[in-house]
């Protein structure tokens, strides 16, 4: 893969696996069996098992297992992407496996009662209202949905297509018809995306379709005015001069943060479903598809990622490449029963790196 700068993620996408624990009913289940994945944090493998006797092993950025917590996962995943944000880079946070396997709970969680199960979205926004001043900067989130290739509104139901803008010159990416709300503190943050969860229900149950069905994106905007420190000035020709110091305009920083809950990468049987859930099965394979070809783009290193394939890819174009930094996390569940999605769910990893 692409060479990595001193934080190890410059122009290359970041992958991590996180296992989620047996549930009730696997415990029950699979009791005689064991775990499809055996793991090794220290060295950062993951062994996937054949039969009772082979395994392959797979190495990843990071490996995290049953026992990993919300903290932690998000210090390793998430964090030197918003630290990067923060700086002026644009930065991707995604999660990809099969339904069930915890990509909701990894980034959508709000823990509202208990602070230590807050997911990805959350603590992305509550470093960013910690790290930045209301005086001088502004944090404003976009909630979306993607569905069957048409984006809608989370946090307003009635705007339900909202077009895409790249800027030619720039490869900038814009959605001029969606909400854009002003975040101050944790309270407003949570609400945002707690309005934006029921909306998402209650379109879905209209659309007679499921979440694991569509991409749910949350958007960050943060702009900073920096202001150059005095020490700048003074250091320069040995004087302080104020003169400068009101002259010099602040720098402004620009960039955003996404935080994208994908669809569930769970192959649908195409030849027992028809009408409305084949369509639907189409739409995901397309755009998760367009997905896996442009991380294997960034990870090759190659001049040409090719984003116009789906509105997925479109929408994430300038996450991609250039000083953008991206983290991709894979969920996988323990279960022998899903080793063949498992094992698609790790391959998809795989070539991202
Ligand atoms: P997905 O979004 O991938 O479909 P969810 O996040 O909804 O999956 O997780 C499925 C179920 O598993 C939920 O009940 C969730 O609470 C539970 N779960 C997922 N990951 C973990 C974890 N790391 N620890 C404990 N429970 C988890
Ligand atoms: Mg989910």
């Amino acid at each position: 893969a692409a060479a990595k700068d001193d934080a190890g993620v410059l122009g290359r996408v970041r992958v991590a696996v996180r296992l989620r624990p047996r549930n009730a009913e696997e415990l029950v289940t699979d009791a005689d069996f064991a775990d499809c994945v055996e793991l090794q944090p220290e060295l950062k493998r993951l062994k996937l098992r054949r039969n009772n006797w082979d395994s392959d092993t797979y190495e990843f950025d990071e490996v995290l297992t049953e026992f990993a917590s919300q903290k932690r996962v998000y210090e390793v995943v998430a964090k030197p992407v918003v630290e990067s944000v923060l700086e002026g880079y644009n930065g991707t946070v995604m999660a990809y496996g099969q339904t069930g396997t915890g990509k909701t709970y990894t980034l959508g969680r709000l823990g509202d009662e208990d602070t230590a199960a807050r997911g990805i979205m959350v603590r992305a926004l509550e470093d960013i209202i910690a790290e930045t001043s209301p005086e001088t900067d502004s944090i404003s989130v976009s909630y979306l949905q993607l569905y069957m290739e048409t984006i809608q509104d989370l946090l307003d139901p009635t705007n339900d297509n909202i077009a895409i803008m790249e800027d030619p010159k720039t490869g900038d990416v814009s959605l001029p018809g969606a909400t854009v709300v002003e975040v101050r503190d944790h309270q407003t943050s949570v609400e945002l995306l707690q309005l934006g969860e029921a909306h998402r229900f209650a379109a879905n149950t209209k659309l007679n379709t499921e979440s694991s069905r569509s991409h749910a994106i949350l958007m960050v905007h943060v702009k900073r005015s920096i202001k150059e420190r005095d020490s700048a000035f003074s250091s320069e020709n040995g004087k302080t001069s104020h003169m400068a110091k009101t002259l010099k305009p602040p720098i402004i920083r620009k960039a955003k943060l996404v935080v994208v809950d994908l669809a569930g990468s769970e192959r649908i049987d195409k030849s027992g479903s028809e009408g409305h859930a084949l369509e639907e099965a189409k739409s995901i394979n397309l755009s998760l598809s367009a997905l896996g070809k442009c991380i294997n783009a960034l990870a090759e290193n190659s001049a040409h990622v090719p984003v116009r394939d789906s509105k997925l890819t479109r929408l994430l174009r300038d996450s991609f490449g250039g000083t953008a930094r991206t983290s991709l996390i894979i969920t996988v569940g323990p279960s022998p029963r899903h080793r063949g999605e498992t094992a698609s769910t790790i391959m998809f990893g795989q070539r991202a790196m």
